[in-house]
């Protein structure tokens, strides 16, 4: 039976699990879990891509400074503050604001941006801005930011190394990075890709050892998607030999998010995007059937969306944002969930 004490070993044995008796054992697991610890209510965050700029080179991502192919968009204050607006009309308690590495966004304005949404609006604030300097973050948490969100990708040096290469010489990794941000008061958030090419089972389950050792508020997990404009979408990182290497499957992806939920119960994990573009009927649902406890649609507007390209085939419905609230109260009532109320800010429990 897996549980929250489980060794690395286990963790590996059960991304290898195959057996579907077995599976619905673990399924059934981390969603007592999430049941317990978190409750039938999803948390909706309202998910605003502010920049697709990037000084970042890294290998898997199609934002990377090197990708000719994309067109650059940065929203103006206006645009932001109109998609902060609507994540608070519709009742959703988050807006999370993310975008590549944009040294364009300087420190002083999008603290006062942050300032400006906390004046308007009761939204708890996220950032996911990458790697910034320590005065960025500071000032952003001191204008008002909630929460970080920085995934570390892989705990693996090698293949961090590989793909992520640094901006700066002798820069800290995200590992570290993350407990910078717990430091400066934010709830942090990590994670990482599944199947990312060089990924052996060994150090995915570390991965997930270390979500429950460094007690992460926010864990989101989602399958490695090529993209065709970036080397690891186009076969120059090689991959481990079968048996070895994780696959970037949906499948995977609901175990990484179940065994998530199991050794970090009061967690909040996201069915992330890139679930439910790898399974675009069921993905996002079935993550949330399977240890997800929030879900962070787009409220970019939507001249832009196409624009925030990671990976291509991203699953965004060509939808308002109302009709969007609608129909996801709906489809969370269909499996016995309710759209939650406030901020949805973690709840710690002992467990
Ligand atoms: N610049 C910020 C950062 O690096 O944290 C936020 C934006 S970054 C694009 C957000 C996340 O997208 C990354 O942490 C990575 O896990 C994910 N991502 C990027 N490229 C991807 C790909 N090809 N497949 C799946 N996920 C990808």
């Amino acid at each position: 039976m897996p549980g929250p004490e489980m060794s690395v070993c286990e963790i590996e044995r059960w991304l290898r699990e195959d057996d579907p008796q077995a599976l619905a054992t673990l399924w059934e697991v981390a969603d007592e879990l999430r049941r317990r610890y978190v409750g039938d209510e999803v948390h909706i965050r309202g998910l605003l891509e502010i920049s697709n700029n990037c000084a970042r080179s890294c290998a898997y991502c199609g934002l990377r400074a090197e990708n000719v192919n994309l067109p650059r968009y940065r929203l103006t204050w206006k645009e932001i503050l109109e998609g902060a607006a609507t994540t608070a009309a519709l009742g959703w308690g988050t807006i999370v604001m993310q975008a590549g590495e944009d040294y364009g966004i300087t420190r002083e304005w999008l603290a006062e941006v942050i300032a400006e949404i906390k004046r308007r609006t009761d939204l708890a604030v996220t950032l996911s801005m990458g790697e910034r300097p320590l005065e960025d973050l500071r000032a952003w948490r001191e204008a008002g930011a909630d929460r970080y969100l920085l995934r570390f990708e892989t705990s693996d040096p090698g293949l961090y190394a590989r793909i992520h290469p640094p901006l700066r010489e002798g820069e800290p990794n995200r590992l570290e990075q993350l407990e910078v941000l717990r430091e400066l008061g934010y709830e942090a958030g990590g994670g990482v890709m599944i199947g990312i090419p060089g990924q052996s089972y060994a150090s995915l389950a570390r991965d997930i050892a270390i979500f429950r050792a460094m007690d992460m508020d926010m864990i989101g997990v989602g399958p490695f998607i090529p993209n065709p404009d970036t080397p690891a979408g186009c076969g120059e990182l090689p991959p481990l030999p079968e048996g070895e290497q994780v696959p970037a499957t949906d499948r995977m992806g609901y175990k990484v998010v179940a065994l998530t939920r199991i050794v970090r119960p009061d967690a909040n994990i996201p069915a992330t995007t890139a679930l439910a573009t790898v399974n675009r009927r069921e993905g996002r649902w079935l993550g949330l059937q399977r240890g997800a406890n929030v879900i962070m649609p787009n409220v970019t507007p939507r001249r832009y969306r196409e624009m925030y390209r990671l990976y291509p085939g991203k699953a965004i419905p060509e939808e308002t944002a109302d009709a969007t609230a609608d129909r996801l109260a709906k489809q969370l009532g269909e499996i016995g969930r309710t759209v939650a109320a406030g901020r949805g800010d973690r709840r710690r429990m002992l467990c």
